[in-house]
């Protein structure tokens, strides 16, 4: 999987003099911040060589170290290269006259007052991080001038930005079909396009935004692209609008604005891919059937049609299966116990038949199997297997017996879902009539009673209960 800007670690140096402090600190961002490298330090002197050595995300101090001013440790970490840019915190007891004066000068970005304890400054880390790890992202940047393109990224891996870059549309086009091809998952492999207007090559910036919208089909939430042009002409700007770009940014670049640009484009991203990974869990979660493990109704709705029509499936097989007796187990034992049986057959069913099956609750106490590539032989065998696989289950001491109907598109080449469901129904309603516990099967004219080993002789009575569809 690909590195998401949602779940990249986040590096925090805290600075402050007192030793119970830094360590209440680190354990409850430990236990409740998990994607959170913390650092900790006593004094100025050691957090300025911790700043020298790595790229922390944020930084907290104290506004009183014991051999310096927090506001000059701020300071002098605006003034590095490396964290220029970093969030910086200053804790201190209370809103100090002298911090609201200078602090803002100092390069602080914001401060939080002491009394307000320990967890609460736990939350304000986590506000903070989240809403600047939105600079953690993979940008694909198309730039065919050398040195533009040099200086630019730069300044992006500067801020923790991972830069591809193309020097043409074309190329930058490639990339992104290789990693919508590589990604089935859907986080592809950029998170924003960052692309110059003007190309030398056949296509312009233009053209690549137009392709990315229309060819590839992404949304501006879904790939959010920023268009660098030299133009100030107002006209040419609306174009840019007008052919999709979200943002725009003209040359020369100034760093502020190009940072500040890819972190709301990135932040619409993450929303987007927030919003999308819920949207997954939602349809699994109507996928599946809570009380019995299986795959729910609407998953059949979905997707069965299309999987008893699919070539590769062929001859598809389908049992209708339902408890005997059900409503009797519920009336004597109770709504609750008949629950636990449904269950306790919902797992048997889940571990019954291999994953290319598709297992459903088709009703109360009623579910539907469609098994891809199985002549009507294998499923005969595999239905007594389930049959007799029950009958001993006995689920919360309840005996249990179940009937199967049994239909195959082998014997109705072009039958739908709904045929094929019909025709099993009428054998799952034979098996009830022909006494319970037991299968039937619904082939070319009629349907089959499968006579059991243990009652009769094994072999097939044919029955004429039904004709061909
Ligand atoms: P048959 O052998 O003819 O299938 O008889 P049956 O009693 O199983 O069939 P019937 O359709 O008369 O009753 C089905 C019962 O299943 C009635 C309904 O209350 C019960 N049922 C349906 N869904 C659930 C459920 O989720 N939990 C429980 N405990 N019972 C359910
Ligand atoms: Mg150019
Ligand atoms: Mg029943
Ligand atoms: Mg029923």
């Amino acid at each position: 999987m690909n590195q998401s800007i949602l779940n990249k670690k986040v590096s925090v140096l805290i600075v402050d003099g007192s030793e119970v402090s830094r360590t209440i600190i680190s354990r409850i961002m430990k236990a409740e911040m998990r994607n959170t490298y913390i650092t900790t330090c006593g004094t100025g002197e050691e957090a300025l060589a911790h700043l020298g050595l790595e790229r922390y995300d944020l930084i907290t101090t104290s506004l009183m170290l014991p051999d310096m001013d927090g506001l000059d440790l701020a300071r002098q970490a605006r003034r590095s290269e490396t964290h220029h840019y970093t969030p910086i915190v200053v804790v201190s007891g209370d809103a100090d006259n002298r911090l609201l004066r200078e602090g803002f000068e100092a390069g602080v970005t914001d401060y939080f007052d002491k009394s307000l304890g320990y967890h609460s400054f736990v939350e304000f880390i986590k506000t903070i991080t989240r809403r600047t790890a939105g600079l953690v992202g993979r940008i694909l940047y198309v730039e065919d001038s050398k040195t533009a393109a040099m200086v630019t990224q730069h300044i992006m891996e500067k801020h923790g930005l991972k830069i591809t870059h193309t020097t043409s549309a074309e190329q930058a086009l490639d990339l992104l079909e290789e990693s919508i091809k590589q990604d089935s998952a859907g986080e592809h492999g950029f998170d924003i396009i960052v692309t110059d207007f003007y190309l030398q090559e056949k296509m312009t910036g233009g053209d690549l935004l137009h392709a990315i919208r229309t060819r590839l089909h992404f949304s501006q939430q879904e790939m959010p692209v920023l268009i660098v042009t030299v133009s100030d002409n107002a006209e040419k700007q609306a174009e840019v609008f007008h052919a999709g770009a979200n943002d725009f940014i003209t040359k020369p670049i100034v760093e502020e604005i190009l940072i500040a640009r890819i972190h709301s484009l990135l932040l619409i991203k993450q929303q987007f891919n927030a919003l999308k990974r819920q949207a997954d869990e939602m349809r699994l979660i109507a996928a599946t059937d809570s009380l019995t493990g299986v795959k729910s109704k609407r998953y059949l709705l979905d997707n069965g049609e299309k999987f008893v029509s699919d070539p590769v499936n062929q001859p598809a097989c389908a049992f209708l299966l339902d408890i005997d007796l059900f409503k009797s187990i519920n009336d004597s034992m109770g709504h609750i116990t008949g629950d636990h049986v449904l269950a306790a057959l919902g797992e048997l069913l889940n571990d019954s038949f291999s994953d290319d099956s598709m297992i459903i609750r088709f009703g109360g106490e009623e579910f539907a199997i469609i098994m891809p590539k199985t002549g009507i032989e294998t499923a005969k065998i595999k239905a007594e297997a389930i049959r007799r696989k029950v009958e001993r289950l006995c689920p919360v001491n309840v005996p249990l017996t179940i009937s199967i109907g049994i239909a195959s598109t082998l014997d109705h080449p072009s039958i739908d879902l709904n045929e094929l469901l019909h025709l099993a129904d009428k054998a799952l309603y034979a098996a009830k009539e022909g006494g319970r516990n037991r299968i039937c099967i619904h082939s070319a004219s009629c349907v089959e009673h499968m006579v059991l080993p243990d009652t009769d002789s094994g072999i097939f009575d044919f029955l004429n209960q039904a004709g061909p569809k």
